[in-house]
This record gives C-alpha cells, sequence and structure tokens, in this order.
C-alpha cells in the first residue's frame, strides 16, 4: 500500500501543489499532508494506519461525525434510486422547507453546489435588484473564491500571506470595499461617502477566517441600520455559522434580520452544496421568475439534498445543540487551562460547537489583532498534535468543530495531546 508521502509526491505532478484546495498543502505549519484513507464517528485515518481525533470535520459539515448511519442510509437509498437528474425533485423541497422554517429571514432558497456559488449568486442579485456594483466587506473575512470576493479575505489568503489573487481583474476589486471588522464608524464613514453605490454589505456575522473574532456588542445590529438607511442589501454568510452555532445560525443568536443569507457546509451533511435565500420580494428576481440570472447543473443534486435532509432531521432536535455545547466548553476551557498553566498566552473564543484559540495575548477583534497571534508557535503546536493524534486545522486562522460523535474519551485525548505540546512550546 501507498504511504502519504508516496501518493502526495505523484499528486503533485497532476495536480497544483498536490491538493485540490490551498489550505490542505499544510504549508503554513510547516508538514507534508497526511493522505487520508477514512473516517469513521469521532476520527478520521490515514494511508499510513494511524488514527486522529477530528477537530476538522471537513471544515465544519460534519456536525454529525464522519459516516454518520442516517446519512450514509440516505445516500445509499438515493444512489440506487439515481444520483442526478437535472430535473426538480421533492427532495429539494423538502431540504428548501426545511432551511426556511429554521431561519425566519428566509422566505425563499436557492440550491447551489459550494459556499462560493452560494456569496457570488448573492452578490449578483442584490447588484441586480439595487442597481449598484459596489459591496462591503471585512478584512479577514472570506466569502468564498469569487473575484469580487476574493479582496483582503481571510483564511487560505491569510496563510498563504497572498493579498487578494492575480487574476482578479483591477477594475474588479477597486468595486468591493474592505473595511476593519467591529469598527461601526468606518462603515458610516464609507456608506456616507459611497452608499448610494454600494449594492451590499456582506459578512460572516460570526468571523471564523481569520481564528474565530466574536462581533462586539451592537456591531451587527448596527451593520443592519446603516444598510437599511442607505438602502443597501444586508448579506449574513452563514456557509459556517448556520446550523452551526444553533439551528438557527448566527441571525437567531443575535437576533438580526438579514436581507439575504448564504449557507453552504452542514446543509449538504458531507456532499458539495450550497444555498442562498432571503426575502421574497428579492428571491423573485431570479431567473426564471425574475430577470436576475443564475443556474447550475448538479444544484439540488439528490445525493447531496439527501444527505442535508438526514443531518437537519437530527439536528432539528434542538437538544443536540445542548450537548454539543457542552462538549467544546469542556474542550476549549480545558485547552485555554493548559496554556495558560504553562505560561503560554492565548485568546479563546467559541460558539456553540465551534472554537477558536489564538497564540496571542492581545484581544482580537478584528484581522490587524488576530496577526498578532505567534503562527510558528501555533505551527508547532499543531506538529506535536498531529504526532499524538489529534487532527486539527493546520492554520493559525482556521476554527475548530466539535461534532455530536465525539466521545469523551477522545476529548480527553486531545486535552493530554494538548499537555503535551503546551509543555514543549513554553
Ligand atoms: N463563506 C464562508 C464563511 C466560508 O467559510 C467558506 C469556505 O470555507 C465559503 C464561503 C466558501 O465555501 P466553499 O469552500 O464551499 O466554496
Amino acid at each position: 500500500m501507498s504511504s502519504s508521502k508516496d501518493i502526495f509526491e505523484a499528486a503533485c505532478r497532476v495536480i497544483p501543489g498536490g491538493v485540490n484546495s490551498p489550505v490542505r498543502a499544510c504549508k503554513s505549519v510547516g508538514a507534508e499532508p497526511k493522505i487520508v484513507s477514512h473516517g469513521q464517528g469521532g476520527r478520521i485515518f490515514d494511508v499510513d494506519g494511524c488514527a486522529y481525533v477530528d477537530l476538522v470535520c471537513s471544515w465544519g459539515p460534519l456536525i454529525l461525525g464522519h459516516a454518520h448511519r442516517a446519512v450514509v442510509e440516505a445516500v445509499g437509498k438515493q444512489a440506487a434510486k439515481g444520483m442526478s437528474f437535472g430535473a426538480a425533485t421533492e427532495l429539494e423541497l423538502a431540504l428548501a422547507q426545511k432551511i426556511v422554517a429554521a431561519l425566519p429571514s428566509l422566505e425563499m432558497v436557492r440550491l447551489v453546489n459550494s459556499g462560493t456559488e452560494a456569496t457570488m449568486s448573492a452578490v449578483r442579485l442584490a447588484r441586480g435588484v439595487t442597481g449598484r456594483s459596489k459591496v462591503v466587506k471585512f478584512d479577514g473575512c472570506y466569502h468564498g473564491h469569487a473575484d469580487t470576493l476574493l479582496v483582503a479575505a481571510g483564511s487560505g489568503v491569510a496563510t498563504l500571506g497572498i493579498p487578494g489573487s492575480p487574476g482578479v481583474p483591477k477594475a474588479i476589486a477597486a468595486e468591493t470595499i474592505s473595511l476593519p471588522f467591529n469598527d461601526l464608524a468606518r462603515v458610516e464613514e464609507a456608506f456616507e461617502r459611497m452608499g448610494s453605490d454600494i449594492a451590499c454589505l456582506i459578512v460572516e456575522p460570526i468571523p471564523a477566517n481569520m481564528g474565530l473574532v466574536p462581533p462586539a456588542t451592537g456591531f451587527l445590529e448596527g451593520l443592519r441600520h446603516i444598510t437599511r438607511k442607505h438602502e443597501a442589501l444586508l448579506i449574513f454568510d452563514e456557509v459556517i455559522t448556520g446550523f452551526r452555532v444553533g439551528y438557527g445560525g448566527a441571525q437567531e443568536l443575535f437576533g438580526i434580520d438579514p436581507d439575504l443569507t448564504t449557507l453552504g457546509k452542514i446543509i449538504g451533511g458531507g456532499l458539495p452544496v450550497g444555498a442562498f435565500g432571503g426575502k421574497a420580494e428579492y428571491m423573485k428576481r431570479l431567473a426564471p421568475e425574475g430577470d436576475i440570472y443564475q443556474a447550475g447543473t448538479l444544484s439540488g443534486n439528490p445525493l447531496a439534498t439527501a444527505a442535508g435532509l438526514a443531518t437537519l432531521n437530527v439536528l432539528e432536535h434542538r437538544e443536540v445543540y445542548d450537548e454539543l455545547d457542552k462538549k467544546d466548553e469542556y474542550l476549549l476551557n480545558g485547552l485555554v487551562k493548559l496554556a495558560l498553566g504553562a505560561g503560554i498566552p492565548v485568546r479563546a473564543a467559541r460558539y456553540g460547537s465551534m472554537f477558536g484559540l489564538f497564540f496571542t495575548g492581545t484581544e482580537v477583534r478584528d484581522y490587524e489583532t488576530a496577526k498578532t497571534s505567534d503562527t510558528d508557535r501555533y505551527a508547532r503546536y499543531w506538529r506535536s498534535m498531529l504526532e499524538s493524534g489529534v487532527w486539527l486545522a493546520p492554520s493559525q486562522f482556521e476554527v475548530g468543530f466539535v461534532s455530536t460523535a465525539h466521545t469523551k474519551e477522545e476529548l480527553d485525548h486531545v486535552l493530554e495531546s494538548a499537555a503535551t505540546a503546551f509543555s514543549s512550546l513554553s
């Protein structure tokens, strides 16, 4: 059987960087990627025969863990009936109804195939509805890799240190205004100056692509107020937070009513999916009902909708979130205690079943302060954790996820591993 090393070397010859999404290459933590063979419950396994407690959970979708029985069954059953029809199915209706029922701000929703497609389409809709072209976003917030949104984006771009990307035309980037997160005065100022040209403001209500950064009290309410005043659309990018921080997402948590919302990850139960939705008056502008074009060969794919539905069927029993919350709290409290005990300054935040841990003593409130983190220390921490069987995101600027499948023993294994890691870092 081939090793991770052999497979990765061969992959580098036919796949750019050997990976199909940059952060997976583990460059920022100075490692080569392990090649995954399978996952089960709270664990992921590599082809070298090692097992890891998985706190990445496929970057968020696997809130029920790997190969959850109900999800596997739903996908298997559907696969036997056909994998794609390019025609409407009842499954799509069922998923759309569930999403609309869960998120009060959504009156209608359209399914797509990725988070990138969702945000790109939501921005087109906002531009079409308002007849304006400019888009406001925040430094360090990542909304996928569409040209308009790949400006001062966090996550992979932050990790690789690429400001935007070659290939994004200057004229397109010039339509995007990127501002510091949590700075309402700067948002007000931008809207006072350019409000009549601004189609929308897109925000991760709880940014999770520059590490986890809590919104300051009143910040999201302020965004709602300013966008309304200037008749621009407020888009909540809940690709990560949707069905993660609670069944109603961040908008329920903070009681905010955005005009449009983008979703992905959990609503596909681990299969490729995305969605955007919002007020009917805007959504009805989409083709074929309206004049704003958006389409997709595999959109509403039966396997993805079956997996998503099976996942939401579990999550709609909201007590699941209490259980997840307890696990997340147990884990993060433990990690912080161990780090501080070892004399390592950290800043931490958590919502529901996601958590972030920065290696910095500075309070993190935006991308600038997130960057005060000691990324070299994170890289050493990551390597030590991997060595002892814990699968963390290979970047300081990502977050961790806990699933319903994680057991107390697995979380304790993470804490024991962290104790060893921290003692070697101090
Ligand atoms: N929006 C947010 C908040 C994300 O975190 C991501 C990806 O991680 C995206 C959009 C893009 O989603 P995808 O990678 O499915 O294109």
